[in-house]
Order: C-alpha cells, then sequence, then structure tokens
C-alpha cells in the first residue's frame, strides 16, 4: 500500500492536471454525494485548475445538511423534556430550527452534550443513571452500524436509560430521485468514499446502467484527480460503468458483518430530507424488537411540519441547482459566525466551503 503523502506529492500530482485536461473531450458535469469530498476538493484547489468543460456541483451528501427542520425542532423539543439528556455529534449544535438551535436550548437549561461516537452516549447513560440520554441519530450508511452496535450494547447489559432518535439515512434514495431530474442534467457521479466501505462499489451498478460515469474515489488530491480523470475517460468513450478507485477502503459488496448488524436494529422507512422531501424507504428506524431503544416511543414526540428558513436555499444547493454565492444571505446575513441554513454550520456544509475557500459565481 502507498504512504498516504504520495497521495498528497505535487511532483505526482502535477501531471494528472495534464491527463485531466486531455481526458476531458466533452463536456461533464459531475455531482459529488459526500461532504466530505465537498471539503476535499475545496481544501486541495482542484476547482480552481478545473478545465471549463467540466463542472462539479454538490448533491444530498453533508447528514447535517440534509435533515430536515421538522427533526432540528424535534430534536429541540426532545432536549427540552425534563429529565432527558440529549447526546449529539458537533455539527448538530448550532443548525437553526424554526425558533433557535439546541445551543439556545442548552443556553435555557437544557442538557445537551456533543460526544464522538454513540458508545460515549451510551457511557453518558451509565454515569447518570436518573435522566433517560437519548442519542440523535444523524447520518447515513457509515455511521448507523456503530449505532447498531450500541444499541446491541445496551440491550446485552440492560442499560434502560438510553434510547436513539434515528433520523438515520441511506444514499441510493435520493440519489435516484435527482437522477430522474432531466434538468440537473448530471452525467457523471463522484461517488463517496465512506459510504460505500459499507454498501460497497457494487450499489452504483444501477446507475451506470442508466448511462452514469460513477467513480468510487477516496479524499486526497491524487485521489481526487484521478476519479475526475476517469470519469472524464468514461464519457469520452461513452462507457458509463462503475470504477473504484478506493480499493484500500472499498470493495465491491462492501461491508456485510456491518450491513447485517444493521439489519438486525433497523429497518427501512420513508423519511424527510431538507429540498427532497419524503423520499421511500431512504429512512431507518429502529424496529420493534428493539423499540425500548427508541426515543419516539419512549417520549411523546411529535415531528411538526417545520419551514426551511426564510430566504435559505440550502434544499436548491442539496439538489445540486444552484450554488452558495447565488443565495442573496450568502456572506450577509449568513455566516459561519451567524448561520441561517446547515449548509452554513456544518463542517461538510457547501456554503460552509465556499465561505472558507473562496467563491465562484
Ligand atoms: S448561505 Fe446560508 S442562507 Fe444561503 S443557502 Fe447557505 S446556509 Fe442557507
Amino acid at each position: 500500500m502507498k504512504h498516504i503523502d504520495e497521495y498528497r506529492d505535487g511532483e505526482l500530482i502535477r501531471p494528472l492536471v495534464a491527463e485531466l485536461r486531455q481526458s476531458l473531450t466533452r463536456p461533464v458535469r459531475l455531482m459529488e454525494v459526500c461532504g466530505t469530498h465537498t471539503m476535499a476538493i475545496f481544501r486541495s484547489g482542484i476547482r480552481s485548475i478545473l478545465p471549463e468543460a467540466m463542472e462539479i456541483v454538490s448533491g444530498p451528501g453533508c447528514p447535517v445538511c440534509v435533515t430536515s427542520a421538522s427533526h432540528m425542532d424535534a430534536f429541540i423539543a426532545m432536549a427540552e423534556i425534563p429529565g432527558v439528556r440529549v447526546a449529539i455529534f458537533g455539527d448538530l449544535f448550532r443548525v437553526p430550527g424554526s425558533s433557535g438551535s439546541l445551543a439556545n436550548a442548552a443556553a435555557r437549561g437544557a442538557q445537551v452534550e456533543v460526544v464522538y461516537s454513540p458508545m460515549d452516549a451510551l457511557e453518558l447513560a451509565t454515569r447518570h443513571p436518573a435522566e433517560l440520554v437519548v442519542f440523535l441519530g444523524v447520518g447515513f450508511e457509515t455511521t448507523t452500524p456503530g449505532i447498531a452496535a450500541t444499541i446491541l450494547a445496551a440491550a446485552k447489559d440492560a442499560v434502560d436509560n438510553f434510547c436513539v432518535f434515528s433520523t438515520q439515512k441511506v444514499i441510493p434514495g435520493p440519489l435516484e430521485a435527482l437522477m430522474q431530474d432531466p434538468d440537473l442534467n448530471i452525467n457523471a457521479l463522484l461517488c463517496p468514499g465512506h459510504v460505500s466501505a459499507i454498501i460497497g462499489a457494487g450499489a452504483y451498478q444501477p446507475f451506470a446502467d442508466r448511462g452514469l460515469a460513477c467513480v468510487v474515489a477516496g479524499f486526497e488530491p491524487a485521489d481526487l484527480l484521478n476519479g475526475l480523470i476517469m470519469l472524464a475517460r468514461q464519457i469520452a468513450e461513452g462507457r458509463p460503468k462503475v470504477e473504484n478507485l478506493y480499493p484500500r477502503v472499498v470493495s465491491w459488496e462492501g461491508n456485510g458483518r456491518a450491513r447485517a448488524m444493521v439489519e438486525e436494529i433497523f429497518e427501512p422507512v420513508d423519511t424527510e430530507w431538507r429540498g427532497l422531501g419524503f423520499i421511500e424507504r431512504s429512512g431507518l428506524a429502529i424496529r420493534d424488537k428493539y423499540g425500548r431503544y427508541d426515543a419516539l416511543k419512549r417520549l411523546d414526540i411529535t415531528i411538526p411540519a417545520s419551514a426551511e428558513p426564510k430566504g435559505c436555499l440550502c434544499g436548491e444547493i442539496l439538489k445540486g441547482k444552484t450554488i452558495p454565492p447565488h443565495c442573496p444571505l450568502f456572506g450577509s446575513r449568513c455566516t459561519p459566525a451567524n448561520p441561517v441554513g446547515p449548509c452554513m454550520v456544518s463542517s461538510e456544509g457547501t456554503c460552509a466551503a465556499y465561505h472558507k475557500y473562496g467563491q465562484e459565481t
């Protein structure tokens, strides 16, 4: 296996830029479907060297960003129930709901703890036996196995004051929905690295069968440039297929053991995505067998029908229909210090990336 520095070495990368230009004989409009790719592409400066015939748009790959305003409001309502302590990944803390964020709820006295893993939340439950600790599950296929393992551990140790509010989602559903939109005009997918470690590169075959060039890529500059070259070549040759450029992490089949554990705990449900609305079987709910660990069954919470923040274009950005500098609030009323929408809060959000690394019009 190569040392990671080889994927960043300028001497090795410069020829790849020339190769990308040579490979691009037809226009490519590609969607990157992973928040970590969004950031990595900006951080590496790849956008600044892109040939004009290649356009990159972000898709629905940031889990915090695609969490609906309705779910955010339900999270905040849950955090304010006396005797409840919510455990969250840090990015969620400042995401605005209809009237404030979890950070505002914490300032009013709600118990909100930032954790690094669902197991940390379970540990929190053992330290606070008089409270109900609720882990807010916001993520894709990458984080779901960890939550499933935590629920199994809670069941094994009979920890009764721990549960999960699952808004976990799966990636193929929204991709399917987006690729049916003729206005979007996407002809290539830079497929996610982390999610694919679980679902496998083979999961994108149906997209290739429908004419989309697909490459699973890692996150280093050489990974990304090679991925773009492979996509450009597939389109130039008119032979769309799935290529796996990240075999050091991703196999064709994915991680069967992780998927079996997820299958034991979760079942597919229709769920709401910010900007995309409800998508059939694109969410994961906790099975009745493990209902003791389902926050929605333990607590009297209804999910409201909340509106998106006024003027915010996150929904359109998550569909690849616009870019942050076209939002009238970008950089004025909406900044990382004072975010209006989740795409400016999340460390994987497209608005945060444009704000940090520069704007394009
Ligand atoms: S700049 Fe702010 S308001 Fe505009 S789309 Fe992004 S997050 Fe929403």
